[in-house]
């Protein structure tokens, strides 16, 4: 079965991102960590250093690329990825309230 591609993270509503040209570089960056967090949920380790650093791989391009949050209140933050407690990975705004992403782009 063909896995589908996830929306690109420009795309996601309230995303401001400066740097679009290295989207493609993010998406790949968090298929693979996507891929890492499902190993490591099979393997019931969500303590998986695999897992960590692929988060810290896509959190250095979040940042270089600028990912912000413009939801209110202004001014925008920014945007990392990380796991929720059931070892899925989310993005998430550094707003008071986070705002939450799930991978493909639905607010959570
Ligand atoms: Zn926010």
């Amino acid at each position: 079965m063909m896995e589908r591609e996830a929306p690109r993270i420009d795309e996601f509503p309230h995303v401001i991102l400066e740097r679009t040209d290295m989207v493609p570089e993010i998406m790949i960056a968090a298929g693979r960590a996507e891929r890492a967090a499902r190993r490591a949920r099979n393997a019931g380790n969500l303590r998986s250093t695999d897992v960590v650093h692929a988060i810290q791989k896509v959190n250095g391009m979040l940042m270089s690329a600028a990912a912000r949050c413009g939801q209110n209140p202004p001014p925008p933050t920014d945007i990392e990825m990380t796991t929720d407690p059931d070892g899925y990975l989310i993005y998430r705004c550094q707003h008071a309230t986070p705002h939450k992403w799930k991978l493909d782009g639905t607010p959570i």
